[in-house]
């Protein structure tokens, strides 16, 4: 039975891969999350394959195990992509969920609701202590609200409403929203890599 870890000190993140990943992996008998003593690394990666990459790498290199990491954002039409990459970090302090959710909210007080448009974009990447770095890539499109709505998963998911869908992803259950989400979409990709790299 193996295990592989995942590089992220995000908790919601980390349920939602186990939930993802573990039953598409028979062999797997656990994803551990980031050893908090060896530290963040510098996400100066420009676009989300990059930053996931520098993440998995970190900990692949650190540890001299394969190891898995996404980097995730929000992409708004009518922004040009933006947040993007800066998505946690939209109001200054990363990880500021609630800030960075009114931010944007303010910003996007006078758009219309017909040009709300919007997709949730995860690149996960698995690293090998071998310097190989294999990467997948995934989206979800949907339309953001005027206001919060619903209080399960993290992040957007108060604002944002999955195309097909009239609930927001924070009134999903957890099974729903990984049934349809960016990070099922790259993890279920990535997951076909990982028998092969498990010892
Ligand atoms: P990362 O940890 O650098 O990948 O940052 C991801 C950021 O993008 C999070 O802090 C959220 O603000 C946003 N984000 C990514 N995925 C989701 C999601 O599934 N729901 C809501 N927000 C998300």
């Amino acid at each position: 039975m193996g295990v592989i870890y995942f590089a992220t000190g995000n908790a919601h993140k980390l349920a939602e891969v186990r939930e993802i990943v573990q039953p598409l992996v028979p062999g797997l008998s656990d994803i551990l999350g980031m050893p908090s003593d060896l530290g963040e690394p510098v996400e100066d990666g420009v676009s989300f394959a990059e930053n996931a990459a520098i993440k998995a790498r970190h900990v692949a290199d650190a540890l001299g195990v394969p190891a898995m990491a996404d980097d995730s954002g929000l992409c708004v039409d009518v922004m040009g992509g933006a947040p993007g990459i800066f998505s946690a970090r939209w109001a200054g302090r990363h990880g500021d969920d609630a800030a960075n959710l009114d931010l944007l909210l303010a910003q996007l007080a006078d758009v219309l609701p017909g040009n709300r448009g919007a997709r949730f974009v995860c690149a996960a990447a698995l690293a090998l202590p071998s310097g190989e770095v294999m990467i997948e890539e995934g989206e979800m499109r949907g339309s953001l609200r005027f206001e919060r709505a619903g209080s399960n998963g993290f992040g957007y998911d108060p604002i944002f409403e999955p195309e097909g869908f009239t609930v927001t992803n924070a009134e999903l259950t957890p099974t729903q929203k990984n049934a349809i989400s960016h990070r099922r979409k790259a993890f279920e990709k990535l997951a076909a890599h990982i028998p092969g790299v498990l010892g």
